[in-house]
């Protein structure tokens, strides 16, 4: 089973923290439209063999795209490639797109998951990361996305700087925004933390001394609670960022973890064949040129053993099922298993690591806040 994420490059505004690609240029959305269906059709034979059981559209924000464009590029996907029946078609959208009148139109179409980025429900947080919507727009678009779709999931971000705030009151807020997304009974939450990209608004403004550096201690406190208030209300926390109800795991990002293969679209997307990682133009001036010329704009890098021993340790470590160890000798080899065990003994003394029935590595409740540390601990290095 195989995944096709679609890019779609826009947004209104950009927010503080983020280094995706998108343009808040609108001009090109059409030719853009034309371009991903062109590229969809390009690269039909890559998976001619595979049934596809996720089609993601991400971003960006793919919600500035009307629900007419959107069946339109779903299309495309099923007139070239084979789609199981159940297959998981997850919209990312933002809460000021979602009207009751574009989710009632969305419903319509093939879409049968929304995962929605509220981010926070408190305006002091959303001004602070210059996001498009309003804390009113937040809870609006979640009452109507819950009238038309079953399947949705809330994005959150914690570590959010509230300035002039002590840290117990800025702990109580997080507290708050979480049980106001339980308040919704999703199915899907994942909540990450605000964290100081390269390149960003943010970056410039804590370098420049506006704004005082993240304070990871308020992270790591945040996610404590998280955990604690979603695993309380029967979410089982299946990956780092990621709870869910059961039966609601997120298909496409379970794919990323799990190694499967996968076929990104459009600008800045990259895609995954089990030996190699490559990633188109990301500008969409050079994109929409090149595809519409008939090539397809794109870098690649074949993977050797041990750098896919090292993501399979990543992202298996970051999941609640954690990393098994004859799937280790299995994929890369004996020598990569024991390894993996030479060098997770020093973190299993300090009781951040656990071997389960000498089977499984798995993170332990307390190494869990460090998870791509400790991750990064057992990679093989050339
Ligand atoms: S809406 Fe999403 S993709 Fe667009 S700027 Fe904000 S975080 Fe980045």
């Amino acid at each position: 089973m195989s995944g096709i994420y679609i890019h779609i490059p826009f947004c209104k505004q950009a927010c503080s923290y983020c280094d995706f690609h998108f343009s808040t240029k609108m001009t090109s959305k059409d030719q853009m439209i034309e371009a991903l269906c062109m590229e969809l059709k390009m690269r039909k034979d890559s998976f001619a063999q595979d049934q596809i059981n996720s089609i993601y559209f991400g971003g960006g924000t793919p919600s500035v795209l009307s629900p007419i464009e959107i069946e339109r590029l779903i299309e495309a996907v099923f007139s070239h490639y084979s789609i199981t029946a159940v297959a998981e078609i997850t919209l990312e959208a933002n809460p000021d797109d979602l009207s009751e009148a574009y989710i009632k139109a969305l419903s319509k179409t093939k879409v049968n998951r929304i995962s929605v980025g509220i981010q926070s429900f408190h305006q002091s947080d959303l001004s602070f990361m210059n996001r498009a919507h309003n804390a009113s727009q937040s809870k609006e678009a979640l009452h109507w996305v819950k009238q038309y779709f079953d399947n949705y999931s809330i994005d959150l971000i914690y570590g959010v700087p509230m300035l002039g705030m002590s840290p117990e009151e800025q702990d109580l807020l997080w507290a708050e925004n979480v049980k106001m997304a339980l308040g919704f009974n999703p199915n899907h939450i994942s909540a990450y933390a605000l964290t100081m990209e390269p390149k960003t608004v943010l970056e410039h403004q804590i370098k420049s001394g506006k704004l005082p550096p993240l304070d990871e201690s308020r992270a790591q406190a945040q996610f404590t609670t998280l955990r604690r208030l979603l695993t309380n209300a029967a979410y089982e926390h299946y990956e780092f960022s990621n709870f869910s109800r059961q039966g609601f795991y997120a298909v496409n990002n379970s794919g990323y973890w799990e190694g499967k293969s996968y076929m990104g679209i459009g600008p800045s997307a990259h895609s995954y064949d089990g030996k190699s990682r490559s990633w188109n133009a990301a500008s969409n001036p050079i994109y929409i040129r090149a595809i519409f010329e008939g090539k397809r704009p794109f870098d690649i890098e074949y993977l050797s053993v041990s750098e896919r021993y090292n993501e399979y340790i990543m992202t298996g470590l970051r999941a609640s099922k954690g990393v098994e160890l004859s799937k280790i000798n299995a994929l890369f080899g004996p020598e990569y298993e024991s390894y993996a065990i030479r060098e997770a003994q020093e973190k299993i003394a300090e009781g951040l690591l656990e071997i389960v029935n000498d089977t499984v590595l798995k993170i332990t409740d307390s190494g869990l806040f460090f998870s791509d540390g400790i991750a990064a601990q057992l990679f093989y290095i050339d």
